[in-house]
């Protein structure tokens, strides 16, 4: 069984996008787009200032500049002023990302785009399944990754999704992954096989803190293969960087992506519950639009002692994730290696310092998110307004 093929026609019916690579990551899908560019070194990058670290890692690795726009704070989205003002002679991309599952504001960002001719790619590594004025993420821009990392909106425990509208342009990416592509050894394969089904097996709920935690300290030893080497948090690239899916990750997506829609449905369900809950307990909540969907793949809340709450989740086996961190996520990232300096993205900032995030995928109950609201409402402190702080 050819499941790299299985899992493309798959996706393909899903997202309903063209030309799909498949490789061991989603930062591995962004250096192949943008390595296929015909940039000049130097060209500039922008980006939201509230990002995964191997965003501007990938920009980086094929000789471009990365920078960095603020966000807006309700949203977490790239303020599409800001990316007006950042343009220069030598801006050529946007990456326009859609953070949590909120869909940043297309309309004005494509203008911009097409006025000053910048290649649009959309960081689909939170968005599945939202939509836009009724359209799917993923289908606006000129091409689109997504990540298969454990966190996302569906697992091919780890892994990365490209899609591209140019035909002529897949047809050279095509040409180039052919050749200079590293297809994963059989002891590779292996590996991600037993990953995938001991994570199966052990991550629940109440488990996920703690083995959390180990996965990192196993992989930092070299135990396992993790999501990222530390070499990557100071910039460089490690060796076996540009690599292909391995047929176990793509088995895997197979499974997982003939389930997307009940699990788009509980993800709707749970950001009901929390929604209401939240509001009761004076927490800021998440409101879209008219013209919006979210399909949230965590649900954002703001709250004044992030450290503490999460200490307190870890040592009472609460699900509560951390991200962002930092403007380039996570707190490890040297900022001075990806051309990030402090203050340059003051609203990004603040919402590093309060971010906490609650999880949304199918194996939480609702009983399970009654625990969390319970356990939020007894240790954290709601900040009562987005934009209250560095405005
Ligand atoms: C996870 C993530 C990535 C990177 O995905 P990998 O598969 O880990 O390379 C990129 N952008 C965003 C917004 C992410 O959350």
């Amino acid at each position: 069984m050819d499941y790299l093929l299985e899992f493309k026609n798959e996706f393909e019916k899903c997202q309903k996008s063209r030309n799909i690579y498949l490789f061991s990551r989603g930062r591995v899908a962004l250096y192949v787009i943008l390595n296929n560019l015909h940039l000049q070194q130097g060209d500039e990058v922008l980006m939201p200032g509230y990002t995964c670290v191997m965003v501007p890692a990938a920009v980086k690795a094929v000789g471009l500049t990365p920078k960095y726009c603020d966000i807006k704070p309700e949203t977490y989205n790239i303020n599409p002023n800001t990316v007006l003002q950042s343009i220069t002679p030598k801006t050529k991309v946007l990456i326009i990302q859609h953070t949590y599952g909120i869909p940043c504001e297309i309309t004005p960002l494509l203008e911009t785009a097409k006025k000053y001719k910048l290649y649009v790619i959309e960081d689909c590594c939170h968005a599945f399944g939202s939509t836009y004025n009724q359209q799917l993420c993923g289908s606006f821009g000129d091409a689109a990754f997504y990540s298969g990392q454990w966190n996302k909106p569906f697992t091919t425990g780890l892994g990365g999704i490209l899609t591209i509208k140019d035909n002529e342009l897949a047809k050279e990416i095509m040409r180039y992954t052919e050749n200079e592509m590293q297809q994963p050894s059989w002891l590779r394969n292996q590996f991600l096989s037993w990953q995938i089904q001991l994570y199966d097996l052990l991550v629940n709920p109440r488990s996920v803190m703690l083995i959390t935690k180990i996965y990192r300290l196993l992989a930092s030893l070299g135990l396992v293969i993790g999501s990222s080497s530390r070499e990557e948090f100071l910039g460089k690239i490690p060796a076996n960087y540009f690599q292909s899916m391995a047929p176990a990750q793509a088995k895997k997506g197979c499974k997982e992506i003939i389930k997307i829609s009940d699990r788009m449905e509980h993800r709707k369900i749970l950001t009901r519950f929390y929604t209401g809950r939240l509001k009761e307990a004076g927490f800021i909540t998440h409101k879209d639009p008219e013209y919006v969907e979210s399909i949230l793949l965590r649900y954002p809340v703001r709250v004044e002692n992030k450290n503490s709450v999460l200490k307190q989740a870890f040592r009472r086996s609460i699900e509560i994730g951390s991200w962002f961190e930092s403007p380039m996520h996570p707190l490890e990232t040297h900022w001075d290696a990806f051309n990030y300096h402090p203050g340059l993205c003051p609203v990004a900032e603040t919402a590093s310092d309060q971010v906490i995030n609650l999880p949304l995928h199918n194996k939480i109950s609702l009983n399970e998110a009654q625990r969390i609201i319970k356990f939020l409402t007894e240790c954290a402190i709601p900040v009562r307004e987005a934009g209250s702080i560095h405005q």
